[in-house]
C-alpha cells in the first residue's frame, strides 16, 4: 500500500507525539483518565515497526487483560496499514512469563509441560503439606496458606527471603518451612502456580545471566500499560528484562491504581525515575473521553485524596447539550434496576447501541439484581472480566446443594459437592459410587444410600457420606415446612459450605461470602424452592453471544481502560462504596482507594454518567434504610444533577422511609449534609450506635412498596 508517511502521526497533541517519538531511553507517561495513554502506547509500537526500529517479535508490550492485549494487536494492524505478523510478546505479565518459563523449564527444575495448578488444586497440596507436618488444618487453614503464600509471591519473595516475624505468621513458626515444602513439591509434580509464573522467571534470570543476556539482545522494546498497578514482582521483572535496551517506556496514572488490595504498589512510579536515571517524564493533560461535566465531576472527586502526585486535565469538548451527571435516588436495589433497566430501554429506543453502555458495580453480588432484570426484560447483556453472577463457582456449589434436596436424583449436583467442603470422600470413593451406580442403574445419591451400609466404603469415607446422606435427608424434611430461604441458610451452614469461604484468606473470599448471602436474599423473590430453582435454569439457558449488541456488566476493578458512551453507577452506598471492608482494614489509604475507583468509574463514560444509590436494602430479611455515599458530596454542584425518583402517590414521606435520599438535597438541588431530616439524623445515629438503620418490624416490606406506584423521574433541580 501507498499509505502516506507517517500518517498514524496525525490528530495528536504535541506531547503525545513527544511520546510516542521519544523512543530511546527510559520514558514514563504518567497522565490522567482518557489522555490517550493506551493510544500513544499503540502509536509507539506502530511507529516503531513502521521505522523498522524492530521486528514485532522484539517488542514486550505488557497489557491488563488479555482483551486489551488482543485490541492493541488490531489496533497496531489497522495502524501500520496490514496485519501485524506475530508479536508474540504482546500480552498479560502472566502470558508472557508462562511463555518464558516454558522455553527453559529444565534451568528452574521443571520439563517444558508442566502444569499450572488452579486454586482448588494448589489448596489440596498445601493441605497434605500441613498434616504432614503434623499441624492442626482446623486451625491453619491451607486456604489461608494459600493466600499468604500468594502475597509473599507478589512480593518477589521466595522461601529463604521470608522474615522471622512473617515464618511465624502461620502453622505454629513452621511458615517458611512449608512454604519451602510446597515449592519443593510443585517440582517433584512439575506443576507451577499462578504466582510462580513471574516469581520463577525471575529467578531464571537472576541465576542464569546468559539466559537474561539472551532476552536483553531480543527485546529492544519493552512498553507497559496500567503501570500504576504492577506489584513488586512485576516490577522486578520489568526492571530486569529492560536493563538490556533501556528503552522502557511505562504508562499510567496513580489515580487509577485500584489494585493495592492484591500489592500493587503505586509506589513504582515513584521508583522509576531512580531505577532509570534520566527517564523522561511526560505528562498529558488533555481529555479526549468525556464531556466536560464528567471530566470536572471525576477531577473534583479524586482532589480529596491526599496522596497523589496531582495533575491537571482539561477537556475541549464544549458540547452545550451534554448532560449534567446524574444521581439519582432508589427505594431499594430492585427499584435500582428496574429504573436503570427502562433507562436503558429507553436510550435502546432513541438508537443507542447497546455495546456502548455499561454497568459498573462495586461488588460482584450487585450483578444479581440486573441479570435478572435484564432477562426479565429481554435485553441482552454480557458479563465482563468474569462469570454471570449465577456462574460463579461458589453459587453452583450452593445451588448443587439445593438441587440435591429438591431433586434427589441430580447426579450432578451430588458429584459436585459430595466433597465440596472436603470431607474425606476422594476419587476413590467417587469411583466405587459410580460403579455402583452404573451396575445397579441408580442414581448416585441411591447408590451411597446402599453403600454407607456395607464395607466397601472404608472407614472415614463411609462416616463422610453417611453423615452427609443424613443431612441430605433432614433438609429434605425441613423443606415441608420452613420457609426455603431459610432452609438455604441452614443448609450452607451445616454442611460447612459458609465456613470454608469464612476460613479462606484469599482476596476473593470476602465477595464469593456477599455473593451467597445474594443468593439467598434472591431466593425471597420465589414461593418456593422449585420454583427458584426453575428460574435459576432459565437464567443460566442463556448463551453469551460476543458479537451481540449488548449492555455490558462489570465490576469498577475490571472496567480499567474500557469506555463507553454511558455508564451507570449503582450502589453509591456507605458500607457498599466506599466498601466497609476496604475502611476497616486500611483506614484512609483504604478510602482513598476506594476514592480512585470511583475516579475510574466515573472516567469510564464518554458522554452519560448515572450515578444510582438505594435507600434501603434488604439484609437477612429486614430493611436496613442506608446512608448515600460519602463520594456523591464529593462532586462538584455546578457538573451534577440531582434526579429524585417519585411514585405517584406523592413520593416516599420521610416518615415512612426514613433516611431517603431527597433529605440530602436542599432545594437548589445541591448536597447539603448539615441540612438533615430526622429520618435522616435517625439512621445516621443508628449508624454511630452499631445498630445498623432502622429495620421495619418483622423484615416486611413497607406499606409504600405495595402501592406499585409507577415511577416518574422528576427533577428537583431548579431552572
Ligand atoms: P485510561 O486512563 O482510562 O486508560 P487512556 O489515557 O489510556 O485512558 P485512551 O484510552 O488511550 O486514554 O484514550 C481515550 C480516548 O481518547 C480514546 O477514545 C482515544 O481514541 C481518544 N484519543 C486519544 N488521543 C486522541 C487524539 N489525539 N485525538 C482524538 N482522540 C484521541
Ligand atoms: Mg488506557
Amino acid at each position: 500500500g501507498a499509505a502516506r508517511p507517517a500518517s498514524y502521526l496525525d490528530n495528536l497533541n504535541p506531547e503525545q507525539r513527544d511520546a510516542i517519538l521519544t523512543i530511546d531511553g527510559p520514558l514514563l507517561v504518567l497522565a490522567g483518565a482518557g489522555t490517550g495513554k493506551t493510544r500513544v502506547l499503540t502509536t509507539r509500537i506502530a511507529h516503531i515497526l513502521a521505522t523498522g526500529r524492530a521486528f514485532p517479535s522484539q517488542i514486550l508490550a505488557v497489557t491488563f487483560t488479555n482483551r486489551a492485549a488482543r485490541e492493541m494487536k488490531e489496533r497496531i494492524g489497522h495502524l501500520v496499514g496490514g496485519a501485524v505478523e506475530g508479536m508474540p510478546w504482546l500480552g498479560t505479565f502472566h502470558s508472557i512469563g508462562v511463555k518464558i518459563l516454558r522455553r527453559h523449564a529444565e534451568l528452574v527444575g521443571l520439563r517444558s509441560d508442566f502444569s499450572i495448578l488452579d486454586t482448588d488444586d494448589q489448596i489440596r497440596l498445601m493441605k497434605q503439606l500441613i498434616q504432614a507436618e503434623g499441624i492442626d488444618e482446623k486451625r491453619w487453614p491451607a486456604r489461608q496458606f494459600a493466600g499468604l503464600v500468594d502475597s509473599w509471591k507478589n512480593r518477589g519473595l521466595g522461601p529463604k527471603d521470608i522474615g522471622e516475624g512473617e515464618a511465624r505468621s502461620f502453622g505454629n513458626g513452621l511458615g517458611r518451612k512449608l512454604y519451602a515444602d510446597y515449592q519443593d513439591r510443585l517440582k517433584v509434580l512439575n506443576a507451577t502456580d499462578f504466582g510462580d509464573l513471574l516469581m520463577e522467571t525471575l529467578r531464571l534470570f537472576c541465576e542464569n545471566p546468559d539466559v537474561l543476556a539472551d532476552y536483553h539482545r531480543r527485546f529492544r522494546f519493552v512498553l507497559v500499560d496500567e503501570y500504576q498497578d504492577t506489584n513488586v514482582v512485576q516490577y522486578l521483572w520489568l526492571r530486569l528484562l529492560a536493563q538490556g535496551s533501556k528503552n522502557i517506556c511505562c504508562v499510567g496514572d496513580d489515580d487509577q491504581s485500584i489494585y493495592g488490595w492484591r500489592g500493587a504498589e503505586v509506589d513504582n512510579i515513584l521508583r522509576f525515575e531512580k531505577d532509570f536515571p534520566g527517564a523522561k517524564v511526560i505528562r498529558l493533560e488533555r481529555n479526549y473521553r468525556s464531556t466536560a461535566h464528567i471530566l470536572a465531576s471525576a477531577s473534583h472527586l479524586i482532589a480529596h485524596n491526599e496522596a497523589r502526585l496531582g495533575k491537571t486535565l482539561f477537556t475541549e469538548n464544549e458540547d452545550p447539550e451534554a448532560e449534567k451527571v446524574c444521581v439519582a435516588a432508589a427505594w431499594d436495589s430492585e427499584e435500582e434496576a428496574r429504573s436503570i433497566g427502562d433507562e436503558i430501554e429507553r436510550l435502546q429506543r432513541g438508537g443507542h447501541s447497546l455495546n456502548q453502555i455499561a454497568i459498573l458495580v462495586r461488588a460482584s453480588f450487585q450483578m444479581r439484581e440486573f441479570e435478572d432484570r435484564f432477562v426479565t426484560l429481554g435485553v441482552p447483556y454480557r458479563v465482563v472480566g468474569g462469570p454471570r453472577f449465577y456462574e460463579r463457582l461458589e453459587i453452583r456449589d450452593a445451588l448443587a446443594y439445593f438441587r440435591i434436596v429438591a431433586q434427589p436424583a441430580d447426579d450432578l449436583a451430588f458429584e459436585r459437592i459430595v466433597n465440596t467442603p472436603r470431607r474425606g470422600l476422594g476419587d476413590a470413593s467417587i469411583q466405587i459410587l459410580h460403579a455402583y451406580g452404573r451396575a445397579n442403574r441408580v442414581p448416585l445419591t441411591a447408590a451411597a444410600g446402599h453403600l454407607v451400609e456395607t464395607e466397601e466404603l472404608k472407614g472415614k469415607a463411609r462416616t463422610a457420606l453417611r453423615d452427609l446422606m443424613q443431612s441430605f435427608a433432614r433438609w429434605r424434611e425441613q423443606l415441608e415446612h420452613l420457609p426455603h430461604t431459610e432452609l438455604a441458610e441452614i443448609i450452607l451452614e451445616e454442611s460447612g459450605y459458609t465456613e470454608m469461604w469464612q476460613k479462606d484468606r484469599s482476596a476473593e473470599a470476602p465477595g464469593r461470602l456477599e455473593n451467597l448471602k445474594e443468593l439467598i436474599r434472591s431466593m425471597q423473590d420465589f414461593e418456593s424452592l422449585a420454583g427458584f430453582l426453575e428460574h435459576i435454569s432459565l437464567v443460566m439457558d442463556r448463551d453469551q453471544d460476543a458479537s451481540a449488541d449488548a449492555v455490558s456488566i462489570m465490576t469498577l476493578h475490571s472496567a480499567k481502560g474500557l469506555e463507553f458512551d454511558t455508564v451507570f453507577l449503582p450502589g453509591w452506598e456507605e458500607g457498599l462504596f466506599p466498601h466497609q471492608r476496604a475502611l476497616d482494614e486500611n483506614g484512609r489509604a483504604g478510602l482513598e482507594e476506594e476514592r480512585r475507583l470511583a475516579y475510574v468509574g466515573i472516567t469510564r463514560a464518554k458522554h452519560r454518567a448515572k450515578i444510582w444509590f438505594a435507600s434501603n436494602r434488604r439484609i437477612h430479611g429486614s430493611w436496613q434504610s442506608s446512608i448515600p455515599s460519602r463520594f456523591l458530596d464529593e462532586l462538584p454542584d455546578a457538573h451534577v444533577e440531582v434526579v429524585e425518583q417519585q411514585n405517584r402517590y406523592g413520593g416516599y414521606g420521610l416518615d415512612t422511609v426514613g433516611a431517603y435520599g431527597a433529605s440530602r438535597f436542599d432545594n437548589r438541588g445541591s448536597f447539603n449534609s448539615t441540612y438533615e431530616t430526622p429520618g435522616w439524623q435517625r439512621a445516621r445515629a443508628n449508624k454511630a450506635a452499631g445498630t445498623t438503620g432502622f429495620a421495619t418490624p418483622g423484615g416486611e416490606r413497607p406499606r409504600i412498596r405495595q402501592i406499585e406506584g409507577e415511577l416518574i423521574a422528576r427533577s428537583v433541580v431548579g431552572g
